[in-house]
């Protein structure tokens, strides 16, 4: 079992999108894929289908909840089917609530996957914008980061403090913790300043972390999929998109 978060505590980077895809991606190659929406906002649960999250009875903030409370359940609860092959963990308004309860608590979600995660080759989760217990949970069950970065602003100064967080979880919580590399999305290869960006994250941080060979294009059918309940590769099978995506499933794999 591989677990890998993907994370950057900036918003709208494409973390939802690329824990969907990649997922379903890493399906495709008959891999067995378990994902966790870890956002209280609920839009890997919305992209996974369901519109009104809110309606939903079990979500990933019952299972830390029981986690914490010793209570027993069972390995398949609370663990939706979606039909391109991948299980995953809803999340809604719920989970907000975790934020202030888990306090000091860093391994609720570590032992929540440890219950229910045991029979996937890969765990993903959907981190939320912030470094808040939520995150550091996420991290700290975590063997690997995958970090959305978009092509648009500068990112520089987002991106220390989100290794900061990692270096402290190494250190406090779980030693093995690798950075499985910095994604790049939504990439305009028309624009300078797209490609600015990218000269720049690679001179900056290209020596000490990998930084995937696969570039996520900007594209209006991967922001369409997110309202479709489907992936990318359903809904925009020829697109450039849909190419990207499948380029890194393999580059993830090509890493076990
Ligand atoms: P948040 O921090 O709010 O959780 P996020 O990092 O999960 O955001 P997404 O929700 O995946 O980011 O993407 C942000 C927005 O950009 C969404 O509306 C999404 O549909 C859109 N989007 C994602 N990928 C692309 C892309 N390659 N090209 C254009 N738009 C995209
Ligand atoms: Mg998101």
């Amino acid at each position: 079992m591989r677990v890998i978060a993907i994370s950057n505590q900036k918003g709208g980077v494409g973390k939802t999108t690329t824990t969907m895809n990649l997922g379903v991606g890493l399906a495709k190659a008959c891999k067995k894929v378990l994902l966790i929406d870890c956002d209280p906002q609920g839009s890997l649960t919305e992209s996974m289908g369901y519109s009104n999250p809110e309606s939903l009875e079990t979500t990933l903030s019952d299972l830390m909840q029981k986690v914490m409370e010793n209570v027993e359940f069972d390995n398949n609860e609370g663990i939706l089917h979606h039909e391109e092959n991948v299980d995953f963990i809803p999340a809604n308004i719920e989970l907000s609530g975790m934020e202030s309860i888990l306090v000091n608590q860093k391994t609720i979600l570590k032992e929540v996957i440890m219950k229910v995660g045991q029979t996937y080759d890969y765990v993903l989760i959907d981190c939320m914008p912030s470094l808040g217990m939520l995150t550091v949970n996420s991290l700290a069950a975590a063997n690997s980061v995958l970090i959305p970065v978009q092509a648009h602003y500068l990112p520089a100064k987002g991106l220390e403090q989100l290794l900061s967080t990692i270096a402290k979880i190494r250190q406090e919580i779980n030693p093995g913790l690798e950075i499985l590399g910095i994604l790049i999305t939504m990439v305009d290869k028309r624009t300078k300043f797209s490609k600015e960006i990218i000269d720049l994250i690679s001179v900056t941080y290209g020596s000490d972390i990998n930084i995937f060979a696969t570039e996520i294009p900007v594209s209006v059918k991967a922001a369409e999929t997110s309202a479709e309940g489907i992936s990318i590769y359903k809904y925009d099978k020829k697109g450039r998109a849909a190419l990207a995506y499948s380029q890194l499933s393999e580059e993830v794999l090509s890493f076990e």
